[in-house]
């Protein structure tokens, strides 16, 4: 007998057919004899639909108000499991993030996990009782609700596992695991079946949404064994009975890993902006004065290139903020700038941040110069640059995205046959 987390993303409960077959995935793991506390998200498209609302009412919403509508679509589908369940003759009960209580920080939007007491979950689950819990959702200081940033039933579900101390946590998705990069833009993508916590940490943080960031971040620090898998394998396929069956893709320690590839995988956001401040002043203190009030804004500056130019009196600063902050940012840019000499802001949303991931960089050399000569040879220019031990990004135009992904995906040999 095992204690298991399984969740269930948008599109695995987009519809009530698609819950009832969720369900029935819920009710083989109770049938082996589990313990099993589901996390749900919204029905697809749903909490799209109630952000698009909050803007629409007002476009500068109080954020603890945007939280009150938009964590609405979780609680729709655990109701809607739980009678699913119940029907099945699973013994079910729903669980709202405030019930639990998951309590959260007060970033309205964006929160953080604090804390889960998980005892009186693992009583119910002792009772045999399945906890159908909405993820996406907790409660903040002050008692109000709070959401963890697009995408975070993942990390629910993590913390959950954490605090349950589950046996494992299955991500149960649209596709059939991790691909060594989003197999909806590159047919050729490769299925990993293991793939270490830092890779899918990198992976994730540089665009794979196949998981949230911050539930890999999580699942690092509590060890909890995480598998993506599809929702939409019959729930009755023979494979399921079998006790060695592993499916999916495992997040593991490297050590787990025994044939480590240089590079494991390519990811891309679309979620860059570019500033470039043409022709500033160049002297001690500018960048500073630059970036100071950017992070006093909490805008996340990534990549950053200077260029000096011919009369070595001024310079050109290129940056990259995410795309969601480039009004506030220009905003912050143009209060700086009245205070320095600088000619010109440029601004351009329609850059990508491509990115090659692997741990066998540590290593390897050459592996840069292999992406450069690759991208060159589809005429593709690059914008910036920026690497960490693990990884090598840079900035193009967005127009050559999938062209980049795909050339770079066959130079690295992670092509399937
Ligand atoms: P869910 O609604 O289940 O949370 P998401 O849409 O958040 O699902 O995440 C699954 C999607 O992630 C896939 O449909 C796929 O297009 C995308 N994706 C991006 N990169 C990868 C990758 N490297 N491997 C698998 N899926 C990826
Ligand atoms: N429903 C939320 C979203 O669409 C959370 C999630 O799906 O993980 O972002
Ligand atoms: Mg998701």
């Amino acid at each position: 007998m095992a204690r298991l987390v399984m969740k269930f993303g948008g599109t695995s409960v987009a519809d009530l057919e698609r819950i009832a077959n969720v369900a029935a995935h819920v009710k083989r793991e109770v049938e082996h004899g589990h313990e099993v506390a589901v996390v749900v998200s919204a029905m697809a498209g749903t909490t799209n639909q109630l952000v698009e609302w909050t803007r629409e009412a007002d476009r500068l919403h109080d954020a603890r108000e945007y939280d009150t509508v938009v964590a609405t679509g979780e609680q729709v589908t655990v109701g809607l499991l739980s009678i699913t369940l119940q029907k099945m003759g699973v013994h079910a009960r729903s669980w709202l993030g405030w019930q639990i209580p998951i309590r959260t920080d007060g970033a309205h939007g964006a929160a953080r996990i604090a804390d889960i007491d998980g005892t009186q979950l693992m009583e119910r689950l002792g009772q045999g009782q399945v906890a159908v819990i909405a993820g996406f959702q907790g409660l903040g200081p002050d008692n109000r609700i709070t959401t963890l940033g697009r995408g975070g039933s993942d990390t629910s579900a993590v913390a959950i596992a954490a605090a349950i101390k589950a046996d494992r946590c299955d991500i149960y998705t649209d596709v059939d695991g991790v691909y060594t990069t989003d197999p909806r833009i590159v047919a050729k993508a490769r299925k990993l079946d293991r793939i270490s916590y830092e890779e899918m940490l990198e992976m994730a943080s540089l665009g794979a949404k196949v998981l949230q960031t911050r539930s890999v971040e999580l699942a690092m620090v509590h060890r909890v064994r995480l598998q993506v898998r599809s929702s939409f394998d019959a729930p009755d396929a023979p494979q399921f009975a079998r006790e060695d069956f592993v499916p999916g893709t495992l997040v593991c320690d490297e050590e787990e890993i025994v044939e480590q590839q240089v590079v494991s995988g390519i990811a891309y956001s679309k979620d860059e902006a570019k500033i470039t401040l043409v022709k500033v002043e160049d002297k001690p203190g500018i960048a500073a004065s630059i970036f100071g009030p950017l992070a006093d804004a909490s805008i996340n500056v990534d990549m950053i290139i200077q260029n000096v130019s011919d009369d070595g009196r001024s310079t050109d600063m290129t940056f990259t903020v995410p795309q969601a902050e480039l009004p506030r940012a220009e905003e912050v840019i143009n209060k700086v700038i009245s205070g320095i000499r600088c000619e010109q802001v440029r601004t351009d949303p329609g850059v990508v941040k491509v990115s090659v991931i692997g741990i066998g960089m540590r290593s390897h050399a050459g592996v840069a110069q292999a992406m450069f000569r690759t991208l060159s040879e589809k005429g593709i220019n690059i914008q910036a640059i920026t690497t960490s031990e693990i990884k090598i990004s840079v900035l193009i135009d967005a127009e050559y995205t999938e062209l980049a992904v795909r050339a770079l995906h066959s130079a690295y040999g992670l092509d399937s046959e």
